[in-house]
């Protein structure tokens, strides 16, 4: 094991990671998260636990719930979700019934989350979701449209935030939508957490009746999610976090949040926010340029959805010659997709962990122009091992820990 980890150091250390759900955590979120914080049971909340010998980690939770709460402007917080998606389901569970109650979110394919009701998830499979989507002529969401079918659908919850979606989201429209209907609005930050803690991004806390994260993406923590809701809703999110729906929290991972939350108060986390997204846009440029096609134009926060279909190359065939040149990203499918998950006619590409290391404007030009060079034509293997040796050369000369 320790020499598959030193493996993965390396791939991390000499590569190009453009995943934009993707970060690299401090030296400080690391130790916490590697510690003997592991060890312990603490069913229940800070003063009610289930198990003796907690006061150590009552005073761990209490610090990343307060710290998350100064961060966001909330009135309560649950830093206890082991994930994004789990997050997610302690909200449904408090607020809806299993196969009785609907949901609205966005659609997969356009930019949403499985979690919000696809019907390989448990959301999916447990309440009768009814999706939206973007227009598809400006790519981006059509609250109209949204409106009118909230009316129709007279949702329990309407979701709002997503996983590849570039543009700015109005949250007060998504509640002022919710309140028309009698619906609770849920919004789920995961992607833009970072953003929205400096400011950079609308922050949605006191604005919408729930909001959702992970910690482990913009934010720049452990592998994670939590809740922030107003205080009239603590007592039922709690309870459907924990015994709802998990047991033991992880306290290791609970302790390296608040290390997270620590570091996202700091006035150099908010420079970092901003540099995420000059990064975004610098090489959205670059790749525009270069005649690639941005859904819808461009980029307001840390990601670029590109568009293939006009190049004749499928996510997964630009995904793999791009890993080859030692670049990671991901496919993605993109608004009027004709093609499976699996192969997809996009890619999704972001910039917090190329943020992390250190990498500003000058940088993000070279990427983009390495990027625009590989899908110029996937097939040019010489190109190709080219890249990967600028590649190498440039990323192994920045850290891999943000300080
Ligand atoms: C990443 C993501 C999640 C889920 O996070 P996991 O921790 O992987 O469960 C939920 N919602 C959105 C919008 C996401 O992008």
């Amino acid at each position: 094991m320790a020499r598959i980890i030193e493996s993965e150091t390396l791939r991390q250390l000499n590569g190009v990671e453009l995943i934009a759900s993707e970060n690299l955590v401090s030296r400080a979120v690391l130790e916490a998260m590697g510690s003997i914080m592991t060890n312990k049971y603490a069913e229940g909340y800070p003063g009610k636990r289930y198990y003796g010998g907690c006061e150590f980690h009552d005073q761990a939770e209490n610090l990343a719930r307060d710290r998350v709460k100064e961060l966001f402007g909330a009135e309560h917080a649950n830093v206890q979700p082991h994930s994004g998606t789990q997050a997610n389901m302690a909200v449904y569970f408090s607020v809806m019934q299993c196969g009785v109650d609907r949901m609205m979110s966005m659609s997969l394919t356009q930019g949403g989350h499985l979690s919000h009701g696809s019907p390989v998830s448990f959301s999916g499979k447990m309440y009768e979701v009814h999706q939206y989507g973007v227009d598809l002529t400006s790519e981006t969401l059509d609250y109209g449209a949204v409106e009118e079918q909230a009316r129709r659908v007279k949702p329990k919850v309407i979701v709002c935030g997503a996983s590849a979606y570039p543009r700015e989201i109005d949250f007060k429209a998504f509640q002022e939508i919710a309140d028309g209907v009698d619906a609770y609005c849920m919004a789920d930050i995961a992607h833009i957490a970072g953003l929205c803690a400096a400011g950079i991004h609308p922050n949605p806390t006191g604005v919408v009746d729930f909001v959702t994260s992970t910690t482990h993406k913009t934010l720049r923590g452990p592998r994670g999610g939590f809740i922030l809701c107003g205080e009239e809703y603590a007592q039922s999110i709690d309870k459907a976090v924990f015994p709802g729906m998990q047991g033991g929290p992880l306290m290791h991972t609970i302790a390296a949040k608040a290390v997270c939350f620590a570091e996202a108060l700091r006035p150099t986390y908010r420079e970092y926010a901003r540099q995420i997204v000059l990064n975004a846009q610098t090489m959205a440029t670059v790749l525009d340029d270069a005649g690639l096609r941005l859904v819808s134009g461009g980029t307001d926060n840390h990601l670029i959805l590109i568009d293939l279909s006009n190049r004749g190359i499928t996510g997964l065939e630009a995904e793999e010659a791009l890993g080859r040149a030692g670049i990671t990203v991901n496919k993605n499918t993109i608004p009027n997709e004709n093609r499976s998950p699996f192969v997809t006619s996009g890619l999704r590409i972001g910039t917090p962990a190329v943020t992390s290391r250190g990498m500003k404007e000058s940088e993000m030009r070279t990427i983009g122009r390495w990027i625009a060079r590989v899908l110029e034509d996937i097939t040019n293997e010489s190109v190709i091992r080219q890249v990967a040796g600028e590649v190498t050369e440039m990323a192994s000369r920045y850290p891999l820990h943000p300080e």
